[in-house]
């Protein structure tokens, strides 16, 4: 069995969170594989290294003082060194290099940023005993900066044989040689490409909260912590709000059927959450019929109505043709026998509208147009929920006992997402009513 074990920045912020990591990784001899963050906030207010890198490297490029950021990107490094007695890991000479090099102007944005990751790797390295292995011999980008995967694969397969390595996550090296970063949050595509290259059996994500929680905390305090999810189920919850995983570390993943296992540093009793392919998704994994709630405010509905609107050949179409005139997608588009209802995205039609009704009016000849703005829509996703008898009813039982009525009902075939748009001032209590309604 291997394990790729991947810690995000608030579990390696100080020598105390680096202890807790590394307890974790020698608690089992399967997690051979560390990457690690750059570290992050010890508290509120606190700065995350990759932000000071940042802010050295914009002002370095303006030829400014970068004093001021460097010293607390310093001070962190030696006080971890210093607290966990690894003086091996030579962090002084390290940063007077990183330092030069932001000076000389030979240090780019990206380079700057991957050397919050770079110096972490050698400290986990140096405290764990491990060897560390450069990200930018193992991950590689196109000249056109996307992932050349098989590239990577290629280049990573060694790691198998290694019994253990330290990996620095976030950046890879184009063709040129020269650092590339991801996008922010980065570490978690490098610890997926990681569990893939080695061919992982689980790839684990350290991180600070106990797992995915069954709906938006902010709204449902009490809810709970999802046991197990299916990629497809999360792409759902994620697309309609909920702040998951970094999106591309999913495909590498998935693709190679390796589950992840989001855990709680702080907590690692606490069981964390399993995201795991449709077909993997044991029955024993399932709490019950509902994976997860999440929702989106700001939309608006355009309801047209026409007698016989459904014996008419091309009304529909019509209506997309105006969108697609004016590069806006739908989001849902529920129809009767004599109305017809797209849900648009306010951040799409923004001042658009006027234009829009007069071209549908003109065009559609509708009996009447009715706008609906500030809509909020609710997606209520769970691979059980299909073929159960009752799902939507118990849902809208909930709804209408809480006082809120529906202001459009949308479920896809495959039955795993039942979707509901609500005034925007109803969101909060239609999510904890449909919470428990079924999660508690
Ligand atoms: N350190 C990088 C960031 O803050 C990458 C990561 O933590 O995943 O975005």
């Amino acid at each position: 069995m291997t394990k790729t074990a991947k810690f995000g920045g608030s579990s390696l912020s100080d020598a105390r969170q680096f202890k807790k990591a590394a307890a974790i990784v020698r608690a089992d001899g399967d997690r051979r594989f560390v990457v690690v963050s750059a570290p992050g906030k010890r508290f509120a207010g606190d700065e995350k290294i990759t932000d000071l890198l940042y802010r050295c490297a914009d002002l370095a490029a303006r030829r400014e003082d970068f004093a001021a950021p460097f010293a607390l990107i310093r001070d962190r490094y030696l006080s971890i060194e210093r607290d966990l007695g690894l003086e091996q890991a030579h962090m002084a000479p390290a940063l007077d290099e990183i330092e030069a090099a932001l000076f000389s102007g030979a240090a780019s944005r990206d380079f700057a940023a991957s050397r919050g990751e770079y110096l972490c790797a050698r400290l986990m390295a140096a405290y764990l005993d491990a060897p560390m292995v450069d990200a930018a011999r193992l991950i590689r980008f196109r000249d056109d900066g996307t992932l050349d995967m098989e590239a990577t694969e290629r280049q990573s397969a060694f790691l198998r044989e290694m019994p253990m390595a330290v990996i620095p996550g976030f950046y890879g090296a184009m063709p040129n040689g020269t650092i590339r970063t991801f996008s922010r949050g980065g570490s978690d595509i490098t610890g997926a490409i990681i569990a893939r290259a080695v061919k992982a059996n689980e790839y684990e994500n350290w991180t600070d909260v106990d797992g995915f929680m069954m709906a938006d905390p902010r709204i449902v305090p009490e809810a709970r912590v999802m046991h197990a999810v299916s990629y497809e189920e999360l792409r759902e919850l994620s697309y309609m709000g909920a702040s998951v995983l970094h999106e591309e570390s999913i495909f590498p993943v998935r693709e190679a059927r390796i589950p992840i296992h989001v855990l709680n540093t702080n907590r690692p009793e606490a069981g964390g959450t399993w995201i795991v392919n449709e077909g993997t998704l044991m029955k024993e994994h399932r709490q019950g019929l509902v994976a997860g709630i999440s929702g989106r405010k700001g939309f608006t509905m355009i309801t047209l109505t026409k007698e016989n609107l459904h014996k008419q050949v091309g009304f529909g179409y019509g209506l997309l043709k105006i969108l697609d005139r004016h590069n806006i997608s739908f989001e849902s588009m529920p129809c009767g026998i004599d109305n017809l209802t797209v849900v648009l995205n306010d951040g799409d039609i923004k001042g658009k509208m006027d234009i829009l009704y007069h071209e549908i009016r003109t065009e559609l000849k509708p009996d009447t147009v009715e706008i609906a703005s500030s809509i909020a829509l609710i997606a209520t996703v769970g691979r059980g929920m299909a073929h159960t008898l009752g799902v939507a009813a118990r849902l809208f039982t909930a709804l209408s006992e809480a006082g809120i009525s529906s202001r459009i009902i949308d479920q896809s075939p495959k039955e795993m997402n039942l979707i509901v748009g609500v005034d925007q001032r109803d969101f909060e209590g239609a999510i904890r009513a449909i919470y428990h309604a079924f999660c508690d």
